[in-house]
């Protein structure tokens, strides 16, 4: 292949630029030019009305000092018509006129789609899974999830700080969609008492049994970690009621959310526990060595795919070495949720 292009699709993740710069640096050394595609499959759609809106030539020189920063230099988007064939075929053609020949592809399963769907096209795609979630079973690691779970650990020491000080607990939510991996980390590297995960059907019955146990065995100041996507798996509860029943506001139609859940736990323990949402800090942290590693490695391996006329396979990392498969494979690996672990951590605590 002569010319190639890279885009990252979905939701950020630090490491992204790592990896697109290791992709120019690969392509510079084999020859190849390199584009990179604005905005995700929004860019090979070509929707914006100048071409250098939906497609840049990236040269090496220019993005050099990318690397230790979070986000991504091409942006990203979500585009939902990438979904339609019709889309697709448009999209294949856009890159055929343009003379690339093959795509590397950063983001998470969604984005693994709209590659297949490019190949299928006859668009040669390499996949290199870039989201904070962890949640793409074929992979030991995602690029982003190693940074975004330092980023929680060090959210959870500083909250911790407090707690110790003024003797309350704290409930603090992480990111990771419908997956508990970066809530089970967070808690198993910050020391956390009890962790709140999508995997696992938990309620606020037991939560609170379990959050007065820590109090009354003199522990004030336990932490709570709970993912995001954890009221998937909660028991029902007539939460609101317990609130209004308990002259805290709130309206009978409210969703239930940390802040919530706190209020809750506070009515029924007696505890001052404050919660903490961690946001969108989590995706904009400096990456980690490893997820830096990670990005060199993947974005080299990817080009070199390309080079040898591979497509239809993403990157990841097996025994802690990088490897790849099909992407068919991959979105087909069933995840397995770390249960011992889970265990370890809410087993311990209350012993
Ligand atoms: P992520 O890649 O982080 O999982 P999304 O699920 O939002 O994020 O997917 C990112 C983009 O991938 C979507 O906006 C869409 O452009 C493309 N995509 C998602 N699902 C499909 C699909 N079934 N077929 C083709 N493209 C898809």
């Amino acid at each position: 292949m002569r010319r190639i292009a890279v885009l990252t699709s979905g939701g950020d993740a630090p490491g992204m630029n790592a990896a697109i710069m290791a992709v120019a640096m690969a392509a510079r050394h084999r020859g190849m030019e390199l584009v990179g595609i604005k905005r995700g499959y929004d860019g090979a759609l070509r929707k914006s009305a100048r071409l250098e809106d939906d497609i840049i030539n990236l040269d090496l020189d220019t993005i050099l000092d990318i690397a230790d920063q979070a986000g991504t230099f091409l942006r990203t988007a979500r585009c939902p018509e990438f979904k339609d064939l019709p889309n697709q075929v448009r999209a294949a053609n856009n890159l055929r006129e343009m003379g690339i020949e093959g795509v590397v592809v950063i983001g998470g399963d969604g984005s693994y789609m709209g590659a297949r769907a490019l190949c299928r096209q006859g668009i040669p795609c390499i996949g290199i899974p870039g989201t904070i979630d962890n949640d793409l079973a074929y992979t030991e690691m995602t690029l982003g999830y190693d940074t975004a779970s330092n980023s929680c650990m060090e959210d959870v020491r500083a909250i911790r700080a407090t707690s110790r000080s003024h003797d309350r607990p704290h409930i603090v939510e992480v990111m990771g969609r419908h997956c508990g991996d970066l809530a089970l980390r967070t808690a198993a590297a910050s020391g956390a008492e009890i962790c709140i995960v999508p995997e696992v059907p938990w309620s606020i019955q037991e939560v609170s049994d379990r959050l007065a146990r820590q109090v009354d065995n003199g522990n004030p100041r336990a932490t709570i970690v709970i993912a995001e996507g954890a009221w998937d798996s909660m028991a029902p509860y007539d939460w609101q009621k317990v609130l209004m029943e308990n002259g805290v506001r709130c309206h009978a139609d409210s969703v239930i959310s940390t802040d919530y859940l706190a209020k809750v736990l506070k009515v029924k323990t007696k505890a001052e526990i404050r919660p903490t949402v961690c946001g969108y800090t989590q995706r904009g942290r400096t990456p980690t060595a490893y997820d830096r590693w990670f990005a060199f490695e993947a974005g080299t391996l990817a080009v070199k795919m390309l080079a040898h006329g591979l497509g239809n396979q993403v990157i990841g990392i097996k025994d802690g070495r990088v490897y790849y498969l099909p992407i068919d494979e991959a979105l087909a690996t069933k995840r397995e949720f770390n249960l011992p672990l889970y265990e370890m951590i809410n087993g311990i605590s209350d012993h």
